[in-house]
């Protein structure tokens, strides 16, 4: 009994970590779980003849699960995650000239949206541009095909196949010359490569860079 009302006490006081549910005195994540995140360190580039992409951290245990509840209706944690891959970005030393950066988000489809009620890229590239006071658009490329979850494609073929025509870009008057994406995660990079392919095919001569929360190891 002394137990329960002593959680309930806390629960009062305190908020629940938005990963493993338990009480915690952090915000959003509990240090438990922030102590176990796995960050890339020297493996954080990953360059595709598109565009270089950087990763926070390693998609696998805690982290893997803080971006599924993201995905999954806890978006608030677009907040903690924009953050940590905020002090990420101002970390690595090749970064290009941020005068010249216009941050975008990898679209979702519109019925991906419907059923989320958000677009959790969307969240993350808004935190990321206005706290470091980036021009932002959700406005240079949409997302014209509805595709498979690419975490339910096992095979590197497949998922290029899924990718495949899946953007549109609409007309937009781009005055920039280097364009970062935000995602979530990094798995095959078959995503933003094309992404990456459909805005070249229309932006000669465009800069393109990604970032993401974390990678896992399918390259
Ligand atoms: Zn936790």
């Amino acid at each position: 009994m002394v137990g329960f009302l002593s959680k309930c006490f806390s629960l009062f006081y305190h908020t629940v970590c938005q990963i493993c549910n338990e009480v915690s005195e952090a915000d959003l994540v509990c240090k438990i779980c922030e102590n176990s995140f796995i960050e890339r360190k020297h493996s954080y580039i990953k360059r595709f003849s598109e565009l270089t992409v950087y990763s926070w951290g390693l998609y696998n245990g805690t982290l893997r699960q803080g971006i599924l509840n993201l995905k999954t209706g806890k978006k608030e944690l677009a907040q903690y995650f924009g953050k940590r891959i905020i002090t990420f970005w101002d970390s690595i030393p090749e970064k290009v000239n941020a005068d010249s950066l216009l941050i975008i988000p990898v679209p979702s489809h519109y019925k991906r949206i419907w059923e989320r009620g958000y677009c959790q890229s969307v969240l993350l590239a808004k935190h990321f541009s206005k706290e470091l006071k980036f021009e932002y658009t959700d406005r240079l490329i949409t997302r014209t095909k509805l595709t498979k979850k690419m975490n339910s494609l096992e095979c590197l073929e497949e998922r290029i196949i899924n990718i495949k025509d899946a953007f549109k870009v609409k007309n937009y008057n781009l005055c920039k010359k280097n364009i970062l994406i935000i995602d979530d995660i990094l798995t095959s990079g078959s995503t933003l490569c094309e992404l990456a392919r459909t805005i070249k095919n229309r932006y000669e001569g465009v800069n393109l860079i990604g970032l993401t929360i974390a990678s896992g190891d399918i390259y």
